[in-house]
């Protein structure tokens, strides 16, 4: 019991710690290496175009051609493994470095599954994702890159439920973006 006591109090005083350091990525524009793959590649440079046009240039991005040049890394895969849900479309990973963002990691997984009727029965199909299936998955994960963390109102892109309708940012996410970068 003493030592359960002892780890939830050291949890606590760390808490404010974190709160307080409010990782960010200093200098701009944000360095975006994105790979090639078909309307995948469009999308992803669309969803962060979003947050830097919205915000009126408070965050800035400059898409390069080697990830090794780049701040925020994309990779494209079928379907997302190794992130802390198992359902998720999209996975950020982000590293700091003295308060201070030096690199993110973005993974989206593409594909989806889809039911047909074919042959007088239901089969199980493996499918692309179409846009409106994607692109809400793609800016709520851009805005994870940049370092902003989820909402729990469901009109923000950061809320984690129900991305496959969201295509748009809203002031909610612009009040989110102001409050880290301001
Ligand atoms: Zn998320």
């Amino acid at each position: 019991m003493k030592k359960i006591l002892v780890t939830f109090l050291a949890f606590l005083f760390l808490l404010p710690c974190f709160s307080a350091q409010n990782p960010r990525w200093v200098g701009q524009p944000i360095y975006v290496y994105i790979p090639e793959y078909g309307y995948m590649s469009d999308l992803m440079q669309q969803a962060f175009e979003a947050w830097e046009n919205t915000s009126k240039k408070l965050v800035r991005f400059k898409f390069v051609s080697k990830p090794t040049n780049a701040n925020i890394v994309v990779e494209f895969v079928d379907f997302v493994a190794n992130c802390n849900d198992a359902g998720a479309v999209g996975c950020t990973e982000m590293m700091s470095k003295k308060g201070n963002y030096y690199k993110a990691f973005i993974t989206i997984g593409t594909k989806e599954y889809f039911r047909a009727y074919e042959g007088g029965q239901y089969v199980r199909k493996i499918v692309t994702r179409p846009k409106e299936h994607i692109y809400g998955v793609m800016l709520h994960e851009a805005g994870h890159a940049i370092g902003l963390g989820h909402s729990t109102l469901p009109k923000s892109i950061m809320y984690p439920y129900d991305l496959d309708s969201m295509q748009y940012l809203t002031d909610e996410d612009m009040r989110l973006l102001y409050n880290k970068y301001h």
